[in-house]
């Protein structure tokens, strides 16, 4: 069902053939992963939540794949936690932008950004830079689904607070992310939604407590032994300590 979505995105001209090599790639990894959210993956996820409820300005970034797997979970996540909407692409053109920005509009988002008032983000080659002065550009906290390493770490750069949604977690992405969720963005998304509303009342400082008592990287390192365990059963060898 899942990869049908992306083959029906791609049909509908949302989702670039290079899409489809980055979610073959993430299938490979999620079937590494047991097709499972793990524990440090829903940690991540609670703690994002928190980090995106005590933002000013936080801004969803919306790519071909993200659109096509994801829609509905990204126009309910915006709408709890009053956020905007932007496409941003890496193989960008006017009438793909378009076509996404019509798609999660179909799905009730309103005012998607992305096509007008953009700015670049200096330092970066790829079309990814061009970005919108009231969403991106002008964001506190950017939560980034299937995002490429580059622009995560030049966002991180400009002093951005970064969500990422990645199932490898060795990438750029989720090493220069403030908050990375190793999990399939089709698991990771509901959760999301789940968890900013279960957090919606907490106060400012319980937020925080939540935010800071979380380490990416320690969490990263999690994923990662979570991965040699999972091989050493299948593989039939010794436990690891
Ligand atoms: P980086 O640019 O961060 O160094 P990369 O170049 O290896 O990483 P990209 O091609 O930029 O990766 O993006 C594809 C990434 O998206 C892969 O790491 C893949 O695991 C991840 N990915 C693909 N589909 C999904 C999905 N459905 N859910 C979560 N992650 C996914
Ligand atoms: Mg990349």
């Amino acid at each position: 069902m899942i990869r049908e979505r992306i083959v029906k995105g791609f049909e509908a001209g949302i989702v670039v053939p290079h899409g489809l090599l980055a979610h073959g790639r993430g299938e490979a990894l999620d079937y590494i992963l047991g097709e499972e959210t793990h524990p440090p993956a829903l940690e991540a996820t609670r703690a994002a939540a928190a980090l995106l409820l005590l933002s000013k300005h936080p801004v969803i970034s919306v790519n071909g794949n993200t659109a096509a797997l994801v829609p509905d979970e990204v126009v309910r996540l915006a709408k709890t936690l009053n956020a905007r909407i932007e496409v941003n692409l890496f193989h960008r053109s006017p009438e793909r932008i378009r076509r996404i920005k019509e798609f999660l509009e179909g799905r009730g988002a309103e005012n998607v950004l992305g096509d007008s008032d953009l700015v670049e983000i200096p330092g970066l080659s790829s079309q990814r830079r061009f970005v919108s002065r009231n969403g991106i550009y002008s964001a506190d906290t950017v939560l980034v689904p299937l995002e490429d390493g580059d622009r995560a770490e030049k966002l991180v750069a400009l002093g951005k607070r970064i969500v990422a949604i990645d199932l490898n977690p060795l990438s750029r992405t989720s090493r220069a992310a403030t908050i990375s969720i190793v999990d399939n963005v089709v698991r990771a998304m509901p959760n999301l939604c789940r968890a900013v509303e279960e957090l919606k009342g907490y106060t400012a400082k319980e937020l925080e407590e939540i935010y800071h008592s979380f380490n990416n990287e320690e969490n990263l390192r999690r994923m990662i032994e979570l991965i040699l365990r999972h091989l050493t059963r299948l593989a039939g060898l010794e436990e690891l300590p």
